[in-house]
C-alpha cells in the first residue's frame, strides 16, 4: 500500500504523540506548530540563568508498574531521565505555627491528620478510607485499545473490570473538596484541607480527583522528571525526529482545506498550502471548529462544549530567581501555600494566601546554590484580554504583580526580596499566545466528574479524513491523556486504513 500522508495541528504532547505512533505505523507525518518549540503547554521559558518550568508537577506513568509507562517509553520520554518520587505533595501553614502537611504516605497522613484534629476522627477516617480504596482499585483506563474501538463485549468487559472505580466515583464523584472540607470541626483543618486540596478550585473538584492523585503518588507512580517540562517534551520531539517524522515550527495554521466535506490540507497564516491524506487538529479545539474550519462540521452537541464552557481558569504565572539554597525546605510535589498578612490583589481579585513551588529539588533549573520558585494564581481572563490593549497599563500591572509576589515571599522567607535575581510574569495573554489555546485556559475542560464522563469525538460529523485529538476532547487534560489521545487517534485510523497498529521502543 502506498504510504499515506498524515498533517498534524499542533506539537503539543498529543500532537508529539500522534506523530509518533503515524510514524510506527507507516504513515509519512508532518506536524505544523505556531510556536519555535515542540511540547505546548508542556513548556518552559529562560531567564537570567533560571529555567521557569511551565508544566509538569506530577507525572502518572513514570514507574513501570503503572500502564502508562509503557506509552512514555514508547515515546522515548523517560528512559534516561531521573526521576524524583516526592514524599509530600503540599504543605498548608496556618497562623501561630500549624501546619498541614499532605504526605504522599497515607499511613502518615492519616496519624498527622489525627494529631492535628482529634475531634474530626470520623472524617479523617472516612477520607483516609477513600484515598486508600483508590490505592486498590484499578483508576487508569487501560491503554491497549481505544475506547471509540471497543465491541459491546469488550465494553461490557471494560465496565466489568472498571466496576471498583465505578463505585468510587459513585460515591465520591459529587462531593467537592470545599464541601468536604466544611465536614470539620477542627477550624484549621477546615481552612487548610480545601488549600491543601484544590486551593481556589475546591470548589467543584471533586474529591475523588484529589484521591487519585494520593493513590499515584502513595505508589510512587506520579513522579517529577529532571530536568523539568520543556526536555520532557524535547525527549519525545526527538523521537518522533528519530522515527522519520518531520515538524515545523513558526507555522501556524490558519485553516484546514477541505474539498467535498473531505479534509485535504492546511493553508497556514502565511498563505503556503500543504497536502495530505488525513489531518489531526491537535490544537485549540475552538479554533479549530470555528476558525479553521468556520464552523461548517458541527452539531449540536458539540455546539453544547463551547456554548457554556466550563474550563480550567487561566493563570497568572510568576517565575522567580533566587539567590538562596532552601536546603532547609523539603521537596514537595506542590510547594508550601501560607496565610499573607496583606492580601495580594490580581485582577481585582484578593488573595489571602498564596503558594510557592520550590524547585529546590531540580539543580538543573537555576545556577549552583540558587533556586526556581514559582507562584500561580487563577485569574480572569477577560480581565487580562482588556488590559493588553493597552500596553503600557498591561506592563505595569505585570511588574506590581512581581513586586506584591516578591513583599509576601519576603514576609514568609524574611530577606528574600534582596535574593530576587530574576522575575518574570506570565498572564492568560502570554498562554494564549504561544500555545492558542481558548481563554488561555491550559488544561482544557475543568474536570467535574459530568465532564469526565463525557466522551468527547475525535470525528467531526460530515467531514471525512479528520480527527481530533488532546486536551481539547479528552475532559480533564493532563500530560498522559494527552499522549493516550495520540496513540489512540491513530489506532482509529489504521483500524479505518484495515492496518494492525503497531507499537515500537526506541
Ligand atoms: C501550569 C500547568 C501545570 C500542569 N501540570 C500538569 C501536571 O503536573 N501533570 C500533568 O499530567 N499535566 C499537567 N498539566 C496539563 C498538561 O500539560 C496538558 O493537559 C497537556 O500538555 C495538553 O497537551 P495537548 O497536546 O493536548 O495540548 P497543548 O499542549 O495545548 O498543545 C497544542 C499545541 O497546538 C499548537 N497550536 C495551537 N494553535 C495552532 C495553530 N493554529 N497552528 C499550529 N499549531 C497550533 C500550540 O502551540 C500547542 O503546541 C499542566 C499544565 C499547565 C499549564
Amino acid at each position: 500500500m502506498a504510504e499515506k500522508s498524515i498533517i498534524i495541528i499542533g506539537g503539543g504532547i498529543a500532537g508529539l504523540s500522534a506523530g509518533c505512533y503515524g510514524q510506527m505505523n507507516g504513515y509519512r507525518t508532518s506536524i505544523f506548530e505556531l510556536h519555535d518549540k515542540p511540547g505546548g503547554v508542556c513548556t518552559a521559558w529562560k531567564r537570567k540563568g533560571y529555567t521557569i518550568d511551565g508544566c509538569i508537577h506530577w507525572l502518572v506513568g513514570t514507574n513501570p508498574a503503572n500502564d502508562f509507562y509503557r506509552i512514555w517509553e514508547e515515546l522515548g520520554a523517560l528512559p534516561g531521565q531521573t526521576i524524583v518520587d516526592h514524599d509530600r505533595f503540599l504543605s498548608v501553614e496556618g497562623k501561630g505555627g500549624k501546619v498541614f502537611t499532605v504526605y504522599a504516605d497515607i499511613d502518615r497522613l492519616e496519624q498527622h491528620m489525627k494529631e492535628l484534629a482529634p475531634e474530626d476522627k470520623k472524617v479523617i477516617d472516612a477520607f483516609i478510607k477513600g484515598a486508600r480504596a483508590c490505592t486498590r482499585t484499578s483508576i487508569d483506563m487501560p491503554i491497549g485499545k481505544a475506547p471509540e474501538l471497543y465491541g459491546p463485549i469488550e465494553g461490557l468487559k471494560l465496565m466489568f473490570k472498571m466496576m471498583p472505580f465505578l463505585r468510587l466515583m459513585r460515591k465520591w464523584g459529587k462531593t467537592s473538596t470545599l464541601d468536604f472540607s466544611r465536614r470539620f470541626k477542627n477550624p484549621f483543618m477546615r481552612q487548610a484541607f480545601s488549600a491543601g486540596f484544590g486551593g481556589d478550585l475546591a470548589d467543584g473538584m471533586p474529591l475523588l480527583f484529589m484521591f487519585m492523585t494520593l493513590a499515584w503518588l502513595n505508589k510512587k507512580e506520579a513522579g517529577y522528571t529532571i530536568g523539568g517540562s520543556l526536555e520532557f517534551s524535547r525527549a519525545i520531539e526527538r523521537r518522533y525526529l528519530a522515527l522519520g517524522g518531520e515538524i515545523n515550527y513558526k507555522s501556524a495554521v490558519a485553516k484546514i482545506l477541505v474539498e467535498n466535506d473531505k479534509a485535504v490540507g492546511v493553508r497556514l497564516a502565511d498563505g503556503t498550502e500543504h497536502r495530505g491524506d488525513i489531518v489531526i487538529s491537535a490544537a485549540d479545539g475552538r479554533t479549530t471548529i470555528f476558525d479553521m474550519l468556520d464552523g461548517k462540521y458541527i452539531d449540536d452537541k458539540i455546539r453544547g462544549y463551547y456554548h457554556q464552557p466550563h474550563l480550567f481558569p487561566p493563570l497568572v504565572y510568576v517565575g522567580l530567581g533566587v539567590k538562596r539554597s532552601f536546603a532547609d525546605m523539603p521537596p514537595s510535589v506542590a510547594g508550601i501555600n501560607f496565610p499573607l498578612d496583606k492580601p495580594v490583589t490580581i485582577a481585582g481579585k484578593k488573595h489571602r494566601r498564596m503558594g510557592v513551588h520550590i524547585y529546590n529539588f531540580d539543580p538543573s533549573l537555576a545556577p549552583k546554590g540558587k533556586t526556581a520558585l514559582k507562584v500561580q494564581f487563577n485569574t480572569d481572563y477577560d480581565y487580562w484580554k482588556k488590559l493588553s490593549q493597552d500596553l503600557k497599563r498591561y506592563k505595569a500591572e505585570k511588574e506590581q504583580i512581581a513586586d506584591q509576589v516578591v513583599a509576601a515571599l519576603d514576609q514568609r522567607f524574611p530577606g528574600l526580596a534582596a535574593q530576587v535575581e530574576m522575575r518574570d510574569v506570565a498572564t492568560p495573554m502570554t498562554w494564549e499566545r504561544v500555545t492558542g489555546n481558548w481563554r488561555g485556559s491550559y488544561e482544557g475542560w475543568f474536570p467535574t466528574i459530568e465532564s469526565a464522563m463525557k466522551s468527547m469525538s475525535k470525528i467531526l460529523p460530515g467531514l471525512d479524513n479528520f480527527y481530533m485529538t488532546g486536551q481539547w476532547v479528552e475532559p480533564g487534560g493532563g500530560l498522559p491523556t494527552a499522549a493516550m489521545s495520540g496513540r489512540n487517534v491513530t489506532q482509529i485510523i489504521c483500524k479505518k486504513d484495515k492496518r494492525a497498529f503497531v507499537t515500537t521502543t526506541p
